[in-house]
């Protein structure tokens, strides 16, 4: 299970948000209270992607842990924004760690975080897959469910589908 934090409101440095809260997401990429079963502790990457005034967001993410990335430290110190999205990850078993496997994923004004784990994959997830450009596949982020599932959104963005509608499909 990884951790996600989303934040929309007045204007905040990134530091604001993901370093000084008592609980904040750096503290709980070594320090999680509740994993629900699912790994113990955040250090398979972390990525942050922030809304500049105009324009279309900013992405930063590695594939280690924020806790021991300085960059990010002197990034968030003078990086303000009012619209965040961020996350620290818990590599699901077996798939792999990379920057690219990092949340949030991201084109254009779009970025994206998943929590949790596609069962069975991938053979699960193959009659999906099957409906994307064959060029969507073979620049995916990293082979990880998140990456795929972003990948299966961004085709329905693309194609202009409302993200706030519900799809009926299963
Ligand atoms: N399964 C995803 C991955 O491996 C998400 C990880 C998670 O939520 N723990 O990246």
């Amino acid at each position: 299970m990884c951790r996600h934090l989303a934040y929309l409101g007045p204007p905040v440095t990134l530091a604001e948000l993901l370093f000084d809260p008592p609980h904040s997401l750096v503290r709980q990429s070594w320090a999680p209270r509740d994993m629900r079963g699912g790994g113990t502790i955040n250090a398979d990457g972390f990525g942050v992607g922030w809304y500049p005034d105009d324009g279309a967001p900013v992405r930063y993410r590695r594939a280690q842990p924020i806790w021991s990335d300085p960059t990010i430290a002197q990034l968030a110190a003078v990086t303000g924004a009012a619209a965040v999205l961020a996350a620290v990850r818990s590599a699901t078993v077996g798939m792999a760690v990379l920057d690219g496997a990092a949340a949030p994923f991201a084109e254009g004004r779009w970025l994206f975080s998943h929590n949790g784990v596609v069962s069975g994959w991938p053979d699960t997830v193959v009659p999906f897959a099957a409906e994307l450009p064959v060029r969507d596949l073979l620049t995916l982020d990293a082979a990880t469910d998140s990456a795929l599932l972003w990948a299966l959104v961004r085709h329905r963005l693309r194609a202009g589908a409302d993200p706030a509608t519900r799809s009926g499909r299963r």
